[in-house]
């Protein structure tokens, strides 16, 4: 596969905005700065964009702040905003081959699963969001005494949302979707390794009709524009997702200016669990998938793969094989399934966890390097005899590095499966219905995919247990993350009929 990375094709599109976007303008950084993105695949440069710092923060903060207090944005009716909304949707539809190939270029993920799998995805999820938009209500309460009781669903205010570079448009689509169909606006700062698909997507959004100010997306770095974010006292709701590390100290930002609530999508080290009775060539492909998708670079990547004492050489053997076939490449070549690493920080640590399966005795079954001599490739890498205690089995490699683990009975597993900081997501894989609803019920995890693994859809909420996540995002779940409910108490004369 080495010479596969040696002729690179170009890509299908051009880079159009690379300023910060704030209130409805595409503006430099106050400071007049830039910084580089990169293409993963030679780590050359391919554009300067505008690095924002506290000062973008304020303007952009100002922008969203009138366009919450003066409107329109918030006082439209429901209808109104869905219709924007699902305006861009259809330009999303429109430009979709352009903004897949963006995301490939900028972030390293196969070009086919970007333009037939996550762009599709972003217009369906803001059509699911459209929907809801005028479907949002309160209640009518009978309280004890004389009264009349209401509550009012209300927009949150300015939304502050904080964004990873593993789906960098999916992410935004996440955020932005829900805050919007709730009459929120928004300061979005996108990762500093994948400003670029935002921008795009942002600029979509004032072509469907979005007023100013309601979206502004920023492009710079955690510790100065993402810490100016969350802690920004005109900020109403801070999303974030991201590493668990980064998740505490924006908590700790929120909490110490003015409280604002914060819901956290953070790291994970999902069990995959295979039991004696699984369809073994279904259980190693999607085992496989599990780990291997978007290049190992997903919070809930199954990436520890649990099988049954009974059926664990079988798997093996196949989970090998099966690794060993697996495409990497150009990630805008048909059929490879296998891009580089993001950037150089991610590409190393990858490296240096498979040096520290190596060193702790686990088994290495294949793979373990890099793959050419230029961009961020790594082979496709398997190790067995994992143990629980291992480094591997416990922290997040985020990489293309599957453990492999033995187990004996249910009991076993389960205890297993928990025994982490972690509870973001497991893979079961049984035919046995009493064993698939153990394990669904004992597990401490936000989702669990029964024969199957990472289905992803606008309704289905997704979030973490434990240090996996603070909420749920998607569905009707993350609608209450952007509204506030006031309760309206009038008294009724007396008697009331
Ligand atoms: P990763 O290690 O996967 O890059 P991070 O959690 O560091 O994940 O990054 C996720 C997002 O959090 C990025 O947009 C990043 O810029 C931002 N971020 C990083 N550090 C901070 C910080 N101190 N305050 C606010 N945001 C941050």
């Amino acid at each position: 596969t080495a010479a596969a990375v040696e002729e690179l094709i170009t890509p299908p599109v051009q880079i159009s905005y690379t300023q910060n976007l704030i209130d409805g303008k595409f503006v430099d950084a106050a400071s007049g700065r830039t910084f580089p993105t990169y293409d993963p695949r030679t780590a050359e440069v391919i554009a300067h964009v505008a690095e924002a710092d506290g000062e973008d923060i304020d303007r952009a903060v100002s922008a969203a702040r009138k366009a919450f207090d003066e409107g329109p944005w918030p006082k439209m009716t429901p209808y109104q905003r869905s219709l924007i909304l699902l305006r861009f949707a259809d330009l999303v539809e429109k430009h979709n081959d352009e903004l897949a190939a963006l995301e490939t270029w900028n972030n390293g993920k196969p070009y086919e699963q970007a333009v037939k799998a996550e762009i599709p995805m972003i217009s369906r999820l803001f059509r699911y969001y459209a929907g809801w938009a005028d479907k949002i209500h309160g209640l009518t309460v009978p309280a004890d005494g004389n009264h009349h009781v209401q509550t009012l669903h209300e927009p949150i205010g300015v939304a502050g949302q904080i964004i990873p570079w593993n789906f960098p448009l999916i992410m935004f689509a996440w955020k932005v979707g829900p805050a919007l169909a709730c009459g929120n606006t928004i300061v979005l700062k996108t990762a500093e390794q994948t400003p670029l698909t935002a921008l795009y997507a942002a600029k979509l959004f004032h072509e469907a009709g979005l007023p100013p100010g309601v979206l502004n997306v920023v492009s710079g770095f955690g510790p100065t524009a993402g810490a100016a974010l969350a802690s920004h006292m005109d900020v109403d709701k801070l999303a974030f997702t991201g590493s668990t590390d980064t998740g505490k100290i924006v908590l700790e930002l929120a909490a110490r200016s003015n409280l604002k609530p914060v819901t956290l999508e953070l790291g994970g080290k999902s069990p995959f669990i295979v039991c004696e009775d699984a369809d073994i060539d279904k259980a190693v492909e999607l085992a496989h998938f599990a780990l291997f998708f978007n290049q190992g670079q997903c919070c809930c990547a199954g990436s520890r793969t649990y099988v049954h004492e009974k059926v664990y050489d079988e798997f093996l053997e196949k989970a090998r094989a099966r690794a060993i076939r697996r495409t990497v490449g150009d990630p805008f070549k048909k059929g490879v399934e296998q891009g580089p690493q993001i950037d150089s920080e991610q590409f190393k640590k990858v490296l240096r966890y498979i040096r520290s399966g190596i060193e702790s005795n686990a088994t290495l079954e294949c793979g373990g390097e890099r793959v050419g001599s230029k961009g961020y490739f790594i082979q496709p890498t398997v190790f067995s005899n994992v143990q629980d205690d291992m480094l591997i089995a416990q922290d997040e490699i985020f990489g293309p590095v599957q453990s492999i683990l033995k187990f004996k009975d249910l009991d076993d597993v389960i205890r297993r499966a928990n025994n982490t900081r972690y509870g973001l997501a497991a893979g079961i894989f049984t035919k046995n219905i009493d064993v698939a609803n153990r394990l669904t019920r004992a597990l401490r995890v936000g989702s669990v995919w029964v024969n199957c693994f990472d289905v992803f859809d606008a309704a289905i909420p997704f979030g973490g247990y434990k240090m996996s996540g603070i909420g749920r995002e998607k569905g009707i779940y993350s609608l209450k993350n952007y509204l506030q409910v006031k309760a309206v108490i009038t008294p009724l004369q007396n008697p009331a009929w």
